[in-house]
């Protein structure tokens, strides 16, 4: 066996084989429910505050598995990521989200969300020829490019390689590119020079803590500031209470996203949101 022998060979971990069998088992899960209609998304409102009226909508990704029932995706896609299934998992993520948004168009007219906001995982974006594919999409579905929102981490286009020139030629073709969970990164502020960003995803974490003051609340406020300089979109992740969501717009922002709005909901549910009450 492995661990016999010499003393500095890796050792036998039967904790690691677990988990990679764990992960086989998952992989290969995702697999059939890719070809079985187990995957189905859902749609959160992005909103403008201070009136919560819908302006745009991200693509959350579901899975009902046959005996385990719902499966989160945070566990299933950084799975997803590890065996490479991102890659087939996340063109048809594109797709549906595209066709959905040509849907609403359709059916809503100027009530369509004015932006349909997909996650793109790094591995993804490695992949060559990635922006090709989207182009693609863009044409198989009519959806006008602008109307996509391609959402990334900073992790994600710091990767090195070619992400950074896949991200470039997605953005050429017109499509908007979000920086994701901003500020929790190692490089946010740097990489505002290199990367073609349209808008910024402010964290939870900085959105959570904002009414009482600690540091956080610093961090969104300069934030803003930098969106506001750098004529970039700023929208403030994982709003849940009325309280920062008045803090936020008293900081100047002006798009949200959150419980407090509204949870992912099914697409049909789009066409009738409407905002609670309003903020101020
Ligand atoms: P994310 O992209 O940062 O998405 C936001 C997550 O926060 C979503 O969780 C959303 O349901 C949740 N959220 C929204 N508002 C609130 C709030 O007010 N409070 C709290 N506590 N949570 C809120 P979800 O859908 O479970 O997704 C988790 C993560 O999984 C996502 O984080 C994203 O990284 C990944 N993911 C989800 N769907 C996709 C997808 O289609 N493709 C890829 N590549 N990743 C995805
Ligand atoms: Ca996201
Ligand atoms: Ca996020
Ligand atoms: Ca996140």
């Amino acid at each position: 066996a492995k661990g016999q022998g010499k003393g500095r060979q890796v050792g036998y971990d039967p904790a690691m084989d677990q988990r990679t069998a764990a992960l086989a088992r998952l992989a290969a899960d995702l697999r059939i429910a890719l070809d079985t209609d187990q995957l189905y998304l859902l749609y959160q409102p992005i909103v403008s505050m201070p009136g919560g009226e819908l302006f745009g909508v991200e693509a959350l990704v579901r899975w009902t598995h046959p005996e385990r029932g719902a499966v989160g995706p945070a566990v299933f896609i950084p799975a997803a990521e590890r065996t490479g299934l991102i890659v087939p998992l996340g063109a048809w993520i594109l797709e549906e989200a595209c066709r959905q948004a040509v849907r609403w168009r359709h059916e809503l007219g100027d009530a369509a969300p004015r932006t349909v906001t997909v996650n793109v995982s790094a591995r993804q974006l490695r992949e060559a020829g990635f922006a090709a594919d989207v182009n693609a999409v863009l044409q198989r579905t009519g959806l006008p490019p602008h109307v996509l929102t391609v959402e990334v981490t900073e992790t994600a286009v710091f990767d090195g390689g070619t992400a950074l020139a896949e991200l470039r030629a997605i953005a050429a073709l017109g499509v908007k590119i979000a920086l994701d969970d901003f500020g929790t990164g190692h490089s946010s502020l740097g990489l505002l020079r290199t990367c073609p960003a349209d808008i910024l995803k402010v964290d939870k974490s900085f959105v959570d803590d904002i009414v009482t003051g600690g540091h956080e609340a610093v961090v969104a406020a300069a934030l803003i500031r930098i969106c506001d300089g750098m004529n970039l979109r700023a929208v403030a992740e994982g709003v849940e209470t009325a309280d920062q969501a008045a803090e936020l717009y008293r900081l100047g922002y002006r798009f949200a996203q959150g419980y407090h709005y509204a949870r992912p909901l099914p697409a049909d549910e789009i066409a009738t949101y409407r905002p609670a009450a309003a903020e101020q």
